[in-house]
């Protein structure tokens, strides 16, 4: 009999659109294997109000790629009928709520095998503060940065300014103030002087309880895809280059902004530390199944410094991390069942 795998997609995140992208690419991948791999898709739908879908409105979405009209001051939270049937589930949901260990500690509640990285894992990866935390631990050279929480933006307004001097006592501009548990540069600003600061501050406290502001850098952006549990292995390095301020969310989802390099262009002996990091990196944060994990290359002195580790990167046809194993002969449908058997393996 067919493996039945939970496909589950969608979800209360502003990668919401993106999740039904990689869904779909994975579906068709496992639709295309079929005859090799023996799985079943379900997929399971989670609408922006948090109630789950499976059967044809699930089938539907992933056709139409439409996102299902919800009232979504109306959360009910569902599972349907479908879902005591999936032997293996495939989260690939991005951002909060799916890729920050919420679902992940859901799953591990079941007690069904699922892809990717447990509750720990995915908490440390979302969190900006935690991974860095973690990633200082284990050595790995970092841009510098300072933790701050919303109370100490809004709550007593004569802490703000001293926090404000203490900022740019520590860190130069431009500064990257940034949320830190979201993603697709949601919420991320580079500041050149106090009043963007101030800004950008405020803003950033209206997404998250927790804000990290980071010395920026001028540097170019490379990234390795991680995939395996106790033995993981790193891919081809790919870059990323795009003639925006930063790697902003526009310049991340319109087409034709950021273009894409696999294999990166640059000396093997710096793509060979960036595998090792990445490795270094995915331990640190205890991550498992996949990992894309993002740096700054200083070409003019050879420096790399990590900047995040993402346990659920997008996964749709064009992304980085499927593109990059493609690189490293590990062809899409190959690579979804390769997660299939580590989340089996793992569990
Ligand atoms: P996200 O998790 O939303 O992708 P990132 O920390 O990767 O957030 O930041 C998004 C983008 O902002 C990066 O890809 C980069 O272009 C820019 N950026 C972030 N931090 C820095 C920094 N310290 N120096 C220079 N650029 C930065
Ligand atoms: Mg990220
Ligand atoms: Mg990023």
């Amino acid at each position: 009999a067919r493996t039945k795998i939970g496909l589950l997609f969608g979800g209360c995140s502003g990668e919401h659109e993106v999740s039904i992208n990689s869904a779909k690419a994975i579906a068709s991948a496992l639709a295309q294997g079929d005859n090799l791999y023996h799985y079943e898709v379900i997929p399971v739908y989670i609408a922006k109000n948090g109630i789950w879908y499976a059967g044809d409105i699930a089938h539907n979405i992933l056709k139409t790629k439409q996102p299902l009209e919800v009232e979504t001051n109306q959360s009910r939270w569902q599972f349907p009928p479908l879902v005591s049937e999936i032997e293996v589930w495939f989260p690939i949901l991005h951002g909060p709520n799916g890729e920050d260990g919420t679902v992940q500690g859901l799953l591990q509640l079941m007690q069904v095998p699922y892809v990717g990285s447990g509750v720990l894992g995915s908490a440390m990866g979302i969190d900006k503060i935690a991974m860095k935390t973690a990633f200082a631990e284990a050595g790995l050279p970092q841009v510098k940065y300072m933790a701050v929480t919303r109370p100490q933006i809004w709550s007593n307004p004569c802490v703000f300014p001293k926090l404000c001097d203490e900022i740019e006592a520590t860190l130069d501009y431009p500064c990257f103030v940034k949320p830190a548990n979201l993603g697709s540069s949601v919420g991320i600003a580079k500041v050149r002087n106090r009043q963007e600061l101030e800004t950008a501050l405020d803003n950033a406290a209206s997404y998250d309880r927790r804000i990290i502001v980071e010395a920026g850098v001028v540097a170019r952006e490379v990234e390795c895809a991680v995939l395996g549990n106790d033995d993981p292995k790193a891919s081809v390095v790919g870059e990323i280059s795009f003639n925006s301020d930063f790697y902003d969310y526009e310049t991340k989802y319109t087409e034709g902004l950021a273009q894409l390099h696999i294999p990166a262009q640059i000396p093997d002996a710096i793509a060979a530390k960036i595998q090792a990091m990445s490795l270094q990196a995915f331990a640190a944060v205890d991550a498992a199944g996949l990992a894309r994990v993002d740096f700054f290359y200083i070409e003019a002195t050879g420096e790399v410094l990590i900047n995040e580790i993402n346990t659920l990167p997008g996964f749709t046809a064009t992304s980085m991390y499927p593109q990059m194993w493609a690189a490293t002969n590990v062809p899409f449908p190959e690579l979804v069942n390769r997660l299939i058997q580590f989340a089996i393996e793992r569990h």
